[in-house]
């Protein structure tokens, strides 16, 4: 924002992890943070695996992507210790690196192409040998074909990640708000939220939506302030009694079916997820669940005699070009923070920067320049024509 108060009012909508980041951080810069949400950090955020893994993640076509996922990646370890240290809360965040795995043949061809991908981009990965990988990991299964070691790619937990943010945040001086919001507009810009249906206004400076896949169905706005954000189904699975089963999160292929194992340190298996383009449908199938078991036992046999703790479904929300949409829209004192697709935990610290540079009046961080919202407005300008 240009001419920004020194304490900007900023109301923000939405707290999962991106809402509550921004929160925390925006409330430790200074500003006064308002945050609405009727369920805080029940959405996509309660199911995600945490794991924080540009590398294991990279596509081809998707460079920008890679280097905002790399920027966060390196901004964690700072943020967690200072997220630790403001809420009290361990969050859970390992560093052993992850182990990439090929079933078969055909998967093992598959990892040689990621590897030589990660080359490309100087990224460090390293080749391992079956026996390698299960002198690392001796849970893995004799069948192992093959595997990459990335040392890079970590993990948080993401439930004690929600926890720390909305004790930190409040503590910072946000106010939450159990209840959903909505932006007002005069004057052709946005001057606040209120609650629906209610009419008293939250006057703020600068609104943030951060409200998941239902930021671009958010009431009140005109069509073209929004980047349009679908959301792409996950199901995942969450074992018991695995301690010391896995010391890092293992990603495989089975058979061309990936599925990843991420350990926690009470005893929690991670086991995910389904990546399904079929709306807000909510139903955990036992279709996922027994693809879900049977790739996951296929890595790791023992994988059978844990306890099924829970299955959920949520929905990531994706842009159609996969990056994030942060920044400013064009409306004014209206900016988005979404989008975040496969990556919100690991983009959570970037994604704040980038909020808190905004709300500032400062420079954003490079590797956010290409999340700017407003690279969508044309198209939706013309689908709404
Ligand atoms: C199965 C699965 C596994 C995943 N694994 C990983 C992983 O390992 N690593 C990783 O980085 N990412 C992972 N993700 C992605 C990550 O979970 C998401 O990118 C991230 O949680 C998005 O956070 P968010 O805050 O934008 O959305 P959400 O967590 O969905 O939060 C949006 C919030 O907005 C609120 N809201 C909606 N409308 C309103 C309104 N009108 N007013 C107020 N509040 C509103 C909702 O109640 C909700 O709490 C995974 C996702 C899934 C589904």
């Amino acid at each position: 924002m240009s001419g920004s108060p020194a304490r900007p009012a900023v109301a923000v909508v939405g707290g999962g992890v991106i809402g509550l980041s921004c929160a925390w951080q925006l409330a430790e810069s200074g500003c006064q943070v308002e945050l609405f949400d009727p369920a805080p950090g029940q959405g996509a955020s309660h199911a995600a695996a945490g794991m924080l893994a540009p590398v294991s993640e990279a596509t081809y076509g998707e460079e920008a992507l890679l280097a905002a996922g790399l920027a966060s990646a390196q901004a964690w370890p700072r943020f967690a210790a200072h997220l630790i240290e403001a809420s009290g809360i361990d969050v859970g965040l390992r560093q052993e690196g992850s182990l990439l795995v090929g079933h078969d043949p055909d998967d093992a061809q598959q990892l040689r192409r990621l590897g030589a991908l990660l080359e490309r981009h100087g990224l460090e990965a390293e080749p391992l040998t079956a026996r390698q990988a299960r002198s690392l990991e001796p849970a893995l299964s004799p069948r192992t074909a093959s595997a990459l070691s990335v040392p890079g790619d970590h993990s948080v937990d993401n439930r004690r990640l929600v926890t720390a943010l909305t004790v930190a945040a409040e503590r910072a001086g946000t106010r939450l708000h159990r209840g959903p919001a909505q932006p007002v507009m005069q004057g052709g810009a946005v001057v606040g939220v209120r609650h629906p249906g209610a009419s008293a206004v939250h006057r703020a400076d600068l609104v943030v939506l951060a409200a998941g896949v239902a930021t671009s169905s958010v009431a009140g706005l005109p069509a073209h302030a929004l980047p349009p954000v679908r959301p792409v189904k996950g199901q995942i699975l969450r074992l018991r009694g695995a301690a010391g089963l896995l010391s890092r999160t293992v990603r495989a292929l089975v058979s061309g079916v990936p599925v990843y194992l991420v350990p926690r340190a009470d005893g929690e298996l991670v086991v995910g997820a389904t990546t399904e383009d079929v709306g807000l449908d909510r139903r955990v199938t036992a279709g996922a669940v027994l693809e879900l078991l049977r790739a996951a036992a296929a890595v790791v046999p023992e994988v059978g005699e844990l306890e099924l703790g829970e299955a959920l479904a949520r929905f990531r929300p994706a842009t159609p070009d996969n990056l994030p949409a942060v920044g400013l829209t064009d409306v004014p004192a209206l900016a988005v923070a979404t989008g975040h697709h496969r990556g919100g935990v690991l983009l959570a610290p970037l994604t704040a920067q980038a909020v808190v540079s905004l709300a500032l009046g400062r420079p954003a961080p490079a590797a956010a320049g290409p999340l700017s919202p407003t690279r969508f407005a044309a198209a939706v300008e013309r689908s709404a024509s």
